[in-house]
């Protein structure tokens, strides 16, 4: 078997590569000249082109390449020619026969084909060289010959394999004992060596020719047709095995990559999380875990789609990337949920340090198709061994301190400390006690009024849900109903609050307090088509009207399915209870696009009211909404009022309704119907409450 050189499309001529094919070329034709001129009657032999011919033959078979060197089978007919014939004419006839189909297209330079001729002819040489030194001639005896042809073989094989090492290391760059080795590896190189055997062959055929001439040469057919067909199977046999190989290492990708960000997946970070603590364990070393939760995820899936959602997460690994240090571990764990590994840390100061870091990328909005998306992040850190030693623990740690991050606000880290584990809800648990909770009667509603700015007149109150956990105590909605709207619980959450807040309703309308009750929804309620039948049906079970009820829905809900959605809200507008956007300013839908639905209400997000008094930008977006939403017929309400300044600011702007601490906190039932009662004038239906009263009730609160 012969390598003839890499395979390549486009030629390498770099001088280097010429200077080794000239090296190859020039002496061996220098040699040739000389030996025919001197020896020229050995030459005159019209038997070398027969053998140059059968090699020719052999050669124009078409084998599979093996990686980038190409191989041919005309190996043991040289070898033949090797040893009958002395080491020049041997060269001449390897030098004649030795064919590269590639020649014959014309797709190799002509000193590249003369070179590849050429170094086939000094191994062949030098099998002849070794073969007539050790053995003499074929006359020898057995034990001389065997081992004589083995020698040439191997002296053959290792010239050339090395020649064509050499020149795939000056084309590639790879050492050239890399290369031998890849040669020589794996089910091509069993073969590669097998194939040896063929030298013994070579024998027979040499001697036969001696006694019945160069019908011998048939004697090659069978031996190489059945080794081109072992050759083809091998190579299939390897390809195989190199795609399963590929195979294997994506699959090994996939089990630890996530799919949509291609980052390590919670799998692989736990692999990492143990692997860097064995080493700390070792080296009394220090390493740290960061737990990111982005903070306004979840409104941009809802408001944008989840094509959006996908979009913004593939930008977090990329950009964060920059921050993390060289054999840092970053891993999306879950939907907005990310860790990230520091290993080897000096001390704790770098590990804060990169957490600031990480927020401050954050903090720059991320272009998404066009849209630049606001989302900060809030980071849990814990360090190990200082704050456990134990992994599990650790995350845990990390985790509770993430959650602390996210109450102190949004874009802040925080270092885990001990009066965190408060924050160790577990979400899982709690996920799992809703059910029974709701048959159990925990839920409970607060109910928050609303005035009318003008008069102080009653305009409703709004239903808040609380759970009265029998071991947590009063836990607020925004602890488990982003929980619930993740699950099938959501709607028999609604449902009850909904019965609740009509139940509580009756109980006002018998008092004779008439107020409308408010109860919030989820942008997932509105993808529930049930929803105004069972709207309607409580409504009914009651004995409550349509306008005792009200929904606050947040913009969220246009963008997840907009036709759906807007399919139940005119649903339920159809049942004749109002409709107000909540939390309005913190989306991305304008007040035209809202018009075209069947709005009544729009309440402007407390975060822009709260600070009015003291935020000129904030009073402006108040202003503008204010405008606005009245200018399109909409009720405009102000939640989050606290102070009297503000309160005065939403007379002065025109605003309609106010609701907020100002007024009243979000009171139990008991409370709220004494805050109620107190409010309700006993008088003629028709006839104005008293001037200011509002101010004078309110001031006594
Ligand atoms: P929201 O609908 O925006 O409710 C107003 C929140 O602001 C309430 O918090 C209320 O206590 C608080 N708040 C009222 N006035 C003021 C004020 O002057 N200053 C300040 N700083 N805050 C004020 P709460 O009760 O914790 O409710 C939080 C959120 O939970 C609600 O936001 C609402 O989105 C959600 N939620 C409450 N009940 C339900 C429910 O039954 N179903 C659904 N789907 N969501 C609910
Ligand atoms: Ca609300
Ligand atoms: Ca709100």
């Amino acid at each position: 078997m012969q390598a003839s050189g890499t395979e390549r499309v486009a030629h390498d001529r770099r001088p280097a590569i010429i200077a080794l094919e000239l090296t190859i070329v020039l002496p061996l034709v220098a040699l040739l000249t000389y030996l025919i001129d001197h020896n020229t009657t050995e030459f005159l032999d019209w038997r070398i082109l027969v053998w140059a011919g059968a090699i020719a033959v052999v050669d124009l078979l078409p084998v599979a390449a093996a990686g980038e060197i190409k191989f041919s089978l005309s190996f043991p007919i040289e070898l033949s020619a090797a040893l009958l014939y002395q080491p020049g004419v041997a060269a001449l006839i390897a030098f004649l026969g030795a064919l590269d189909r590639r020649e014959l297209r014309r797709e190799l330079p002509f000193l590249k084909a003369v070179y590849i001729r050429g170094q086939i002819a000094f191994s062949v040489a030098a099998e002849s060289l070794v073969f007539h030194t050790v053995a003499g001639d074929l006359h020898a005896p057995w034990w001389k010959l065997g081992p004589a042809v083995l020698l040439a073989s191997l002296a053959g094989y290792l010239l050339n394999a090395f020649v064509v090492a050499t020149y795939a290391h000056l084309q590639t760059g790879e050492s050239t004992m890399k290369i031998l080795r890849e040669m020589h590896v794996g089910v091509f190189g069993e073969f590669v060596i097998s194939y040896m055997g063929l030298a013994l062959f070579s024998v027979l055929v040499a001697i036969s020719t001696q006694t019945t001439g160069l019908w011998a040469l048939v004697v090659f057919v069978a031996p190489l047709a059945f080794a081109r067909q072992m050759f083809q199977r091998t190579h299939s046999l390897m390809v195989a095995t190199d795609e399963l190989a590929e195979r294997q290492k994506e699959n090994e990708h996939q089990a630890l990559h996530d799919s949509l960000t291609d980052l390590p997946n919670r799998m692989l970070f736990l692999r990492t999380l143990g692997e860097v603590s064995d080493r700390c364990r070792e080296s009394d070393g220090m390493f740290g875990v960061l737990i990111m939760d982005l903070d306004r995820f979840k409104e941009v899936n809802d408001t944008l789609g989840h094509h959006y959602g996908d979009l913004l997460l593939q930008e977090i690994g990329p950009r964060l990337s920059r921050v993390l240090r060289e054999g840092d571990l970053m891993a999306r764990l879950g939907g907005d949920e990310f860790g990230i590994v520091l290993p080897d840390l000096p001390d704790g100061s770098m590990a804060v340090r990169i957490a600031q870091r990480l927020l401050e990328e954050m903090e720059q909005p991320i272009a998404v198709e066009g849209l630049l998306l606001d989302v900060s992040a809030s980071i849990g850190i814990a360090l190990f061994p200082h704050h456990s030693d134990d992994v599990e623990t650790l995350l845990r740690r990390a985790d509770m301190a993430m959650y602390a991050a996210k109450d102190a606000g949004s874009g802040v880290y925080e270092l885990y400390d001990p009066s965190f584990d408060q924050y160790s809800p577990s979400r899982l648990t709690l996920i799992g006690q809703v059910r029974p909770a709701i048959e159990n009667e925990e839920f409970v509603l607060h109910y928050q009024p609303k005035v009318h700015l003008e008069d102080g007149r009653l305009a409703g109150v709004e239903a808040l849900v609380r759970w009265e956990h029998p071991e947590r105590g009063l836990v607020p909605p925004d602890e488990f109903i982003p929980l619930v709207e993740q699950t099938v619980l959501l709607r028999p959450l609604t449902q009850y609050v909904l019965n609740e807040a009509l139940r509580q309703w009756c109980d006002w309308k018998v008092l004779g307090i008439d107020v409308p009750v408010a109860v919030n929804l989820s942008a997932r309620n509105l993808l529930d088509p049930q929803l105004p039948e069972q709207v309607e049906e409580a409504l009914g079970r009651n004995g409550a009207p349509a306008s005792a009820l009200s929904f606050e829905l947040t913009e969220s809900f246009l963008m997840a399915d907009p036709t759906r959605s807007i399919g139940v809200l005119g649903r339920l507008a159809d049942v004749g209870v109002e409709l107000s956007i909540d939390d309005f300013g913190t989306g991305y839908s304008s007040l035209s696009y809202l018009r075209r639905l069947p709005i009544d209400e729009i309440k402007i997000d407390r975060s822009f009211v709260m600070r009015m008094h003291v935020d000129a930008d904030d009073a402006m977006i108040v202003r503008a909404t204010v405008d606005l939403g009245r200018n399109l017929g909409f009720r405009v309400v102000a939640e989050g009022v606290e102070n009297a300044e503000t309160w005065d600011q939403l007379c002065v702007l025109g605003c309609d309704v106010a609701q907020g601490y100002f007024l009243a906190r979000a009171m139990v039932p008991a409370d709220a119907t004494r805050w109620l009662a107190a409010r309700t004038p006993e008088r003629a239906p028709g006839e104005a409450p008293p001037a200011d009263a509002h101010r004078a009730n309110l001031r006594a609160i």
